[in-house]
């Protein structure tokens, strides 16, 4: 209720500024949409992109999509240029949830409504509505996949795990963390999972960027000081680059082969290489997360907000963003692995199979 009332009330803001403009009841047709994107370098964001244009298109809007690269500062410099050429509403995917507070006062001082995407910006009261996926979710997901898979609601172990996640300027980070201990706590309590490594706090276990190959060389230390004599029996990964990274650090050391299986790793995002290494036999698990609802989520509402529409938003609890609660629309994730990646990715229409067994 308190986030619909919210909502309601930046909605009538919202048209006060729509009127302002002249832009009038139907009059948002035409009108361009500046949609920044971090990086082209995570394949889930190309489609991210593709699927946000084509939505808008749709609705009969003209787009202009920028990535930046997974610099904060290109990003800023990014948006700043999609202010000056006059952009009607902005979407935005942060690469640091905390660089955009200047930029986005611009975007409020000309009147431009902002739809954070995916990831929540924070710090700023110049974010209208949010939309993303069951954050949380993603990692009650994961730790329930290790749970499962070892057996650990039996009573089995003493099993051995390390801990990756993500970004630490990226908000979601800290979702997908606190899902996944929520559930992998009680057994790190009962000694059935240890992290030899220690690391076990956020903040000793997060990745610049989400980048791959840190988690590579992240993996690669904990392997050669925790484990010379010790196996590794499960990882929890947030994302599927960091996953591939953490394989390729254990196939290095041997895992894969002989006596030393592969322990059971996570992930997010279902990307192409990921679902390959689940068909493979080598990541266990990822989360799938349908950008195509994300992108018509975020498109239905810039079209909503330009027409002087309350967006439909669908969570209990607004989430807060440290300066305002901001009214968010929440979608659900689904776990992937071996045993139903045909049903959801293929059936689903979101790969085709040739894709899968090229
Ligand atoms: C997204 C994830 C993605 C990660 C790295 C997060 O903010 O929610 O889907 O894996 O960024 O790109």
């Amino acid at each position: 209720l308190a986030a619909t009332s919210t909502a309601a009330s930046l909605a009538l803001t919202l048209s006060g500024c729509g009127e302002s403009t002249g832009s009038g009841e139907s009059g948002a047709k035409g009108d361009t949409i500046g949609i920044a994107m971090p990086t082209q370098a995570s394949e889930r964001w190309l489609t991210d992109g593709k699927s946000v244009v084509d939505n808008l298109k749709a609705d009969g809007y003209q787009t202009k999509l920028v990535y930046g690269q997974d610099s904060p500062k290109t990003q800023v410099a990014q948006i700043e240029a999609l202010i000056k050429q006059g952009v009607d509403a902005l979407i935005i995917a942060a690469i640091d949830n905390k660089s955009l507070n200047n930029v986005l006062q611009k975007a409020a001082d000309a009147d431009i409504p902002v739809i954070s995407y995916d990831r929540l910006i924070l710090g700023t009261p110049n974010v209208d509505y949010y939309v993303s996926f069951d954050n949380e979710q993603v990692g009650r997901f994961q730790a329930r996949y290790i749970i499962d898979k070892l057996g650990l609601e039996d009573g089995a172990g003493p099993f051995n795990v390390e801990l990756f996640a993500g970004s630490p300027d990226d908000n979601n980070t800290k979702y997908f963390f606190d899902g996944a201990m929520h559930l992998l706590q009680p057994y790190l309590d009962t000694k059935q999972l240890v992290v030899r490594s220690g690391q076990t706090g956020l903040k000793d276990v997060t990745t610049l960027r989400w980048d791959g190959p840190t988690a590579k060389k992240r993996m690669t230390g904990i392997l050669s000081d925790s484990y010379r004599s010790k196996k590794v029996d499960a990882v929890l990964s947030p994302y599927d680059g960091i996953s591939i990274g953490v394989l390729n650090a254990l196939k290095e050391n041997g895992y894969g082969s002989g006596n030393k299986p592969l322990p059971i790793i996570t992930g997010q995002d279902a990307e192409l290489a990921s679902v390959k290494s689940i068909i493979a036999g080598e990541q266990s698990q990822t989360v799938y997360k349908d950008l195509r609802e994300l992108a018509a989520v975020a498109a239905d509402m810039a079209d909503d907000i330009l027409n002087h529409k309350t967006p439909k938003v669908n969570n209990r609890r607004a989430y807060n963003n440290g300066v305002k609660a901001v009214p968010a629309f929440l979608l659900q994730p689904t776990t992937v692995d071996k045993s139903n990646y045909e049903y959801v990715l293929v059936a689903g229409g979101y790969y085709t199979d040739a894709e899968l067994k090229k």
